[in-house]
């Protein structure tokens, strides 16, 4: 089966030591088994060293080091096990972030996590959101998809990317169109409350959402790819149109809370919505309990579509 990503797909490139964020630090890495298992073999070496940073209670992972680095982040920010055996040694984790995949009738399709500072200026600065290309090739098949999710998504961009009418207009319409009811300033400040935080500092910064948010014109092109990114991400491995719904209104969600904290935060330049992107990214997309907690908040509203 043929695997397509969106055109921006092909520009990713880790920036390792420039990037300001790694995901080396400040997270668990776990190891899957193949790996975890080929890394206790290891007796001499630098793979010594990495055979003895794993913690192998539980789900093998690596101990993190003092500032939550990861023992192998080097002290100019690059990667130990790739400079000293090469990126064959890698675990699974560690090889694919940030991608993610899913299945759908097209095939396989991968795509880049926003919460990669590198990911993120890619996604929002790109053109080309709608055009999937094949860039790579995996045995087997897709699992089959009762929904069609990829003629959806496609009618969906159409809708986006129609730049003869506001943008505002535009994703309003796709609100519409699929009768989402999007939540009211209330109950989304007590959903928001509710969440998990990495930075407990980030649920206060979430607290400036508005329904109302209107962003500078200069800004709507990256909210557009950034709706289009939540909506190729979280609306293609879908199974009925109540699952369809709810996971587009969390995408509408998300967007609004983007183009909230744009406003609220006076952001001027690219680089400040990239960031303030990549945090939203970290903080509701990588936390499976609270995209649960939003993706529920918008179930059982209407008929289908
Ligand atoms: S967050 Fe992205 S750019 Fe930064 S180190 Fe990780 S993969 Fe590389």
């Amino acid at each position: 089966m043929k695997i397509y990503a969106p055109e921006y797909y092909k520009n990713f490139k880790c920036i390792a030591d420039h990037c300001r964020h790694s995901c080396c630090v400040g997270w668990e890495i776990d190891i899957d088994s193949d790996t975890a298992e080929l890394y206790s073999t290891f007796e001499d070496g630098y793979g010594k060293n990495i055979r003895e940073s794993m913690d192998t209670e539980g789900v093998p992972h690596f101990r993190l080091a003092a500032n939550d680095r990861c023992p192998h982040l080097n002290d100019c920010g690059l990667c130990r096990i790739i400079l000293e055996l090469g990126e064959d040694y890698l675990c699974e984790i560690c090889r694919e972030h940030p991608r993610f995949y899913n299945d759908t009738r097209l095939g396989k399709e991968v795509g880049l996590g926003m919460s990669c500072e590198e990911a993120c200026r890619i996604i929002l600065s790109s053109d080309g959101y709608d055009k999937f290309i094949p860039v790579g090739e995996l045995a087997g098949e897709p699992e089959a998809c009762e929904l069609d999710t990829v003629a959806l998504r496609e009618k969906i961009y159409v809708i986006l990317s129609d730049s003869s009418l506001p943008y505002t207009v535009r994703r309003n319409e796709i609100s519409r169109l699929f009768g989402v009811a999007e939540l009211d300033d209330t109950s989304a400040k007590e959903l928001i409350s509710s969440l998990e935080y990495l930075d407990e500092n980030h649920r206060e910064l979430f607290l400036s959402y508005s329904s109302n948010a209107s962003t500078p014109k200069n800004h709507e092109k990256a909210l557009e790819r950034a709706l289009a990114y939540f909506i190729f991400r979280h609306c293609s491995e879908v199974f009925d149109a109540d699952e369809y719904r709810a996971a587009l209104g969390f995408c509408l969600f998300c967007e609004k809370l983007l183009a909230s904290l744009i406003v609220s935060e006076n952001a001027e330049n690219e680089g400040d919505v990239i960031e303030l992107a990549r945090i939203l990214s970290e903080e509701i997309e990588y936390s499976e309990d609270n995209t649960d907690a939003i993706i529920s908040a918008f179930y059982d509203q209407n008929d289908d579509f």
